[in-house]
């Protein structure tokens, strides 16, 4: 890791910005919800980034065939956390969706290399922010309701 100090909401906004285009032409919503004071940790922020354009595209993905009547918006907050005392410090940043959502039966494969539901398809996306997130000593956890919608959760403690 390339370990620096990373402003996440900086890091987010410029990852939207790469889909910027995308999000437009799929009238996605985007809406912030921050409860932090501190939305800075110590990380690799390339590899955050990669980590937040992953999640954010299979969102994008996962909306795509949203019909007119549903609602397509990816909901970004991000809460703080302290465990017992203040060196361990933690930020959670979710990314949720209204899109198709995951199968039952799938979403325990999700962060397996090469699993993946789409035609076109790698299943690698996931495998790596999974890794990324593992050697900052953090957290990725999904939930999701068919049909209805799916929130990524990324712990990440603030010293590593
Ligand atoms: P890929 O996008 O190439 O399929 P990923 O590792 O990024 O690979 O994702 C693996 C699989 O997890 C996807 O094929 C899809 O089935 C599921 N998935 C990931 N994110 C979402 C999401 N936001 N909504 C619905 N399904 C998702
Ligand atoms: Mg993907």
């Amino acid at each position: 890791l390339n370990s620096m100090e990373v402003n996440l909401e900086q890091l987010i906004n410029q990852t939207l910005l790469l889909v910027n285009n995308t999000l437009k032409k799929q009238r996605i919503e985007v809406e912030f919800e921050y409860f932090t004071e501190q939305t800075t940790i110590m990380g690799d922020a390339e590899q955050l980034k990669q980590v937040c354009l992953n999640i954010i595209l299979n969102a994008v993905e996962a909306m795509k065939e949203n019909d007119e009547s549903h609602p397509r918006t990816l909901y970004i907050s991000m809460e703080e956390g302290t465990l017992i005392d203040v060196r361990s410090r933690y930020l959670l940043i979710s990314f949720e969706d209204t899109g198709k959502g995951i199968d039952e039966e799938d979403i325990e494969n999700v962060f397996n290399p090469f699993f993946t539901t789409k035609e076109e398809g790698t299943g690698l996306g996931l495998a790596i922010c999974f890794g990324i997130i593992n050697r900052h000593k953090g957290e990725l956890e999904v939930r999701s309701t068919l049909g209805k919608g799916t929130c990524f959760t990324i712990k990440l403690p603030q010293h590593i």
